[in-house]
């Protein structure tokens, strides 16, 4: 049997690695999906679809798990054809994990067996959280894996989102604000 779970992981965080570690317990075979694989570098999408695949891959090896696809899954804009554009990218699958009641009622309007996932301390492991904290400059890395941890400090992730904070106070000045 074959499980599929969706996030946006920005970042892949302890909350998602436990809710591997459950699906993993009732299927043989796991695919995640990237949610919104196209956008990086926002202040909710910090990091591209290739790092969030490193990121993911990297916490699963650390933690001696398998998952056979990590798949990218653009947005498209129209719910209705959301499930059709997953199932277009994947191989096939049994039953969804999804805590999220859109993607939930989505999968089950085309028939797809959806199961949910317990949440696992929410207040603490949640992507905006952690990305509050990246800017704040608390501390964020007790929320990751240790081996997402490491890929953000290599590729910087921490810098990149303080600047797209910068940029993003920036484009909320007018013109004339900005002296030469
Ligand atoms: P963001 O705050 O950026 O939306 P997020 O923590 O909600 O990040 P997503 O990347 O949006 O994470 O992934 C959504 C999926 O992960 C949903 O199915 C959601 O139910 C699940 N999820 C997120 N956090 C947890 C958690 N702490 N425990 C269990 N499942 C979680
Ligand atoms: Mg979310």
């Amino acid at each position: 049997m074959r499980g599929l779970i969706i996030g946006r992981y920005q970042p892949f965080h302890k909350g998602h690695l436990e809710v591997v570690k459950c699906v993993l317990k009732e299927v043989d075979d796991l695919i995640i999906g990237i949610g919104s694989a196209q956008i990086s570098h926002t202040l909710e999408n910090p990091f591209t679809a290739g790092e969030r695949i490193t990121m993911i891959s990297e916490a699963l090896k650390e933690e001696g798990l398998k998952c056979h696809y990590i798949i990218p899954i653009p947005d498209i804009w129209n719910n209705s054809l959301w499930v059709k554009h997953v199932i277009a990218l994947t191989p096939s699958f049994n039953v969804v994990y999804t805590g999220n009641p859109l993607a939930r009622r989505l999968f089950m309007e085309e028939g797809v067996e959806v199961r949910e996932v317990p949440m696992f301390d929410r207040r603490k492991y949640s992507g905006t959280e952690i990305r509050r904290r990246m800017i704040m400059g608390e501390d964020w890395e007790s929320l990751v894996p240790p081996a997402v941890a490491r890929v953000i400090k290599q590729i910087k992730g921490v810098e990149r989102l303080r600047d797209i904070t910068r940029s993003d106070e920036l484009t909320h000045l007018r013109r004339g604000d900005i002296s030469p």
